[in-house]
């Protein structure tokens, strides 16, 4: 593994609102200038819909950062702070506000889509939630499973002699060799802890379907973790240095493609938010599985033959499909591979989200909030009557799973990648061509 770090962060109340105060940068001052109150993000937003808890309105989750932005950049909100009538930011607004910003939202960016002037609201939540980080005001759960990543290298605790043993597993059910650590290969493959741990199925299923498809891929046993907990609790520091160990190993084994795992969120950190933390071009093409897949599929490399008869769905990973963009590709997969695909109709960019992105799953005393927005889920499920439902990130499945459970619904939750994987065509390797 890389060498690891110790985490101990220094938090500090001045620390968090530096950080805050330099988040207000021009577009927050006109997202905040130009907001009508018109409460459109709030019907947009789960935890509100599901609850009618007016606390849950997105822009209402904003109200500490809007304070230091009225204080500092509006003439009345300096008058007040001069004549004294108005408090500074100060410890009672993050412990009061500290709930709002991490149990009640998911960072899941479907509030940003509805308001009419274009308040990127789910954005500015992060950018608050830098500056609750920083001064200590974060769950728990979020803190252990940051300490855990920088320390022992997965928010899980798991080290890669754990994953050895899944590797193991897995090549025992396939007959195939796992490749770890080879130098030129052309893809280096990245999984997440709760993929390694309760879905290891889907390292059987790329080793099927690289090996069908002719892929030259490898793991890494310098970086395997995808997930990044410093996104997740606002620690760009964290979040840049569990990067930096990724791309290391990509250095170091020669590779030009990552594949970010079955992970939304973790799609989103190194895909899309690596190049601003990193502050430099990343020398590496950053793809999802379900982007790979459906490329080699349109390529003729991954042939399938039947498709299964169950009923389903496919829930949209926020940070996949809304937030990434990849909408078609796993319908296009789907289709490939199940007869009977039906769409909700809040589907696509406007899904619903499972309700524990953004380290919500993380956080265990947001538990009891998670499951009542599930409702949302629940209902649609429901209605649609399907008899599975399919998903392209672990969390969200995770999350699915234990929603369907608690709700006693008899749904199943199947990932994309091992459903595709049942379909192959064994006959027809790699289409029929050399690889
Ligand atoms: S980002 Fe999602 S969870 Fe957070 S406030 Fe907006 S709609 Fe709600
Ligand atoms: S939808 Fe936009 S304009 Fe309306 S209240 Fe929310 S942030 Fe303000």
């Amino acid at each position: 593994m890389s060498r690891m770090t110790t985490y101990k962060p220094q938090y500090s109340l001045e620390a968090g609102i530096e950080l805050m105060r330099k988040g207000i940068d021009g577009r927050v001052k006109s997202y905040f200038s130009s907001c009508v109150h018109c409460g459109l993000c709030a019907e947009a937003c789960h935890f509100y819909v599901e609850t009618g808890d007016p606390r849950y309105t997105p822009i209402h989750k904003l109200a500490p950062l809007k304070k230091l932005w009225r204080q500092e950049y509006t003439f009345f909100g300096k008058l007040a702070s001069k004549l004294g009538i108005s408090d500074p930011l100060n410890e009672e607004d993050f412990a009061d506000w500290e709930e709002l910003v991490y149990d009640a939202c998911t960072l899941c960016g479907r509030c940003s889509m509805v308001c009419p002037v274009g308040n990127d609201i789910a954005g500015m939540l992060a950018k608050q939630r830098a500056g609750f980080a920083a001064a200590g005001y974060s769950p728990e759960g979020l803190k252990g499973a940051t300490k855990r990543t920088v320390e022992i290298g997965s928010p899980m605790g798991l080290t890669w002699k754990a994953l050895e043993a899944q590797i193991r597993h897995a090549e025992k059910d396939t007959g195939l060799t796992i490749p770890v650590d080879q130098q030129g290969a052309d893809y280096l493959a990245l999984l997440s802890s709760l993929e390694i741990m309760g879905f290891p199925e889907y390292i059987s299923s790329i080793a099927r379907i690289f090996d069908h498809a002719g892929v030259s891929w490898t793991l890494s046993s310098q970086a395997f973790e995808a997930t990044n907990s410093g996104i997740q609790i606002g620690d760009a520091n964290v979040a840049r240095e569990l990067l930096q160990r990724v791309f290391d190993a990509a250095e170091s084994l020669g590779v030009k493609n990552i594949i970010s795992p079955e992970c939304g969120h973790a799609y989103t950190a190194i895909r899309w938010e690596s190049g601003n933390l990193m502050g430099h071009e990343i020398p590496f093409r950053i793809i999802h599985i379900v982007e790979l897949l459906d490329e080699l599929k349109a390529a003729g490399r991954l042939p399938t033959q039947g498709k299964t008869s169950t009923k389903v769905t496919f829930h949209d990973p926020c940070n996949l499909v809304r937030k990434g963009g990849v909408v078609q590709q796993p319908r296009r997969l789907l289709n490939a591979v199940a007869e009977d695909f039906v769409e909700g109709p809040e589907c696509g960019t406007m899904n619903w989200c499972c309700g524990g992105g953004g380290g919500v799953s993380a956080n265990e005393r947001a538990e009891e909030l998670r499951l009542k927005a599930f409702r949302r889920q629940r209902d649609q499920f429901n209605s649609l009557g399907v008899e599975a439902v399919v998903t392209a990130c672990a969390n969200c499945r995770n999350i699915l799973e234990e929603g369907i459970e608690y709700y006693e619904m008899d749904v199943e939750v199947l990932g994309l990648t091992e459903l595709l994987a049942e379909y192959l065509d064994v006959d027809n390797k790699n289409g029929g061509s050399p690889a």
